[in-house]
């Protein structure tokens, strides 16, 4: 046994495995889940590993099932009623208890509300480090370390971290970031049974009532198509230009910080480090100039397609298709050949 590979009484030799905490809501698995599902599989399979999903909740059965068809080979499922709602203290309590008992060499969680609640919370009980907000996971493949890439100082640098000393190697992952793992109706996995040692005492603060949010929040990280306005609009009133063309388009509307900045529309619509990451088929940006941080969020795009009168913004060297102009002119022009096509298709349709 070398000194490097013990601490404080650990042998990282005894750690073993990848876990992802696969969360749900009511039942449903989070887009997140698959995706880090997808991410772990990866990792699993560079360091000959079994990939594991932790399940919590109550009456959460058939979600093991599909857990299983998007790549996991075991599942640990805690359903119980104490974990109907998220609590972080019956969450933490149940994944530190797994966690010491079984002893992962890597733990997956989403970087959400939960996710970014839960997971120092677990790296504080089991005495290990957690590194927020990944964007990207590799395998260091000559001592099986995992490599947590994410940006700092301001979005202009990306920082790779390691956990050199402790295990699990605990890492928070923003959604829509990784690839979503693929469904597979034939993959077989054992699912396991676990009694918690849980009870209402270890419950500190208890969940009374649960209040949905009165309006409907945008969902950016599931949309397929995206629409964003920027500074470029010039005013808010700019927004119904924008979300005429992404109703036309069948997307939903995303902004640059500028624009939230600038009180033209909500946070939730924001696109980039400070806002959503998104994977959407399609992202058009209008007046956006492409700083750094915006595209943090957005260039993992399928097909980017930039409007800005300036021919050097940097959004162009990210996009795959890009029109020089002002968006005033640009987007109604679209948005006419789009009825025009529409009313081609229409009489093609009529005289069949
Ligand atoms: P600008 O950079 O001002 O660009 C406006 C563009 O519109 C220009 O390229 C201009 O040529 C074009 N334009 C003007 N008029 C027209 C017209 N009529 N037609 C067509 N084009 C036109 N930004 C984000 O977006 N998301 C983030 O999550 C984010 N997080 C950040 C975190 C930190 C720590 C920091 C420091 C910054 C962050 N920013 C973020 C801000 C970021 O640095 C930029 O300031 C911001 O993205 C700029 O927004 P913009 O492109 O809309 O505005």
């Amino acid at each position: 046994m070398s000194n490097a590979k013990v601490n404080q009484g650990i042998n990282l030799d005894d750690y073993r495995g990848v876990w992802v905490i696969a969360e749900q809501r009511e039942g449903k698995v989070l887009n997140i889940a698959l995706e880090l599902l997808g991410e772990g599989r990866k990792l699993a399979d560079k360091l000959g590993v079994e990939l594991t999903a932790v399940l919590l909740g109550h009456n959460v059965g058939d979600i093991a099932e599909e857990l299983i068809k998007y790549g996991a080979n075991n599942i640990l499922k805690v359903d119980h009623k104490l974990l109907e709602v998220y609590t972080t203290d019956a969450y933490t309590k149940v994944i530190s208890d797994l966690v010491k008992e079984r002893k992962p060499e890597a733990v997956l969680i989403g970087a959400t509300t939960i996710g970014r609640d839960l997971g120092p919370r677990i790296a504080g009980r089991v005495g290990t480090g957690l590194t927020a907000d990944c964007t990207r996971l590799e395998i260091d493949e000559t001592d099986r370390k995992l490599l947590q890439t994410r940006p700092a100082f301001g979005g202009n640098l990306m920082a790779t971290i390691v956990c050199p000393k402790n295990r699990p190697q605990m890492s928070t992952v923003r959604p829509g970031v990784m690839e979503k793992a693929h469904y597979n109706e034939y993959r077989t996995g054992v699912i396991e049974d676990i009694t918690p040692t849980l009870t209402e005492k270890d419950i500190i603060a208890n969940v009374v009532k649960v209040v949905k949010a009165a309006k409907n929040k945008v969902s950016l990280a599931d949309a397929s198509i995206i629409v964003s306005g920027g500074r470029g609009l010039g005013d808010y009133k700019g927004f119904e230009l924008i979300q005429k063309f992404a109703g036309k388009l069948g997307g939903v509307v995303g902004s640059s910080r500028a624009a939230v900045d600038n009180g033209w529309i909500a946070h939730d619509h924001q696109v980039g480090q400070t806002g959503t990451t998104v994977r959407p088929k399609l992202y058009v940006a209008c007046g956006i100039s492409g700083a750094i941080q915006h595209l943090a969020g957005m260039a993992e795009s399928e097909c980017i397609v930039a409007i800005n009168k300036n021919p050097d913004a940097p959004i162009f060297d990210v996009a795959h298709y890009g029109i020089v102009g002002d968006l005033y002119d640009v987007i109604p022009a679209i948005m006419a050949a789009i009825d025009d096509a529409d009313s081609i298709l229409e009489a093609i349709e009529e005289n069949k």
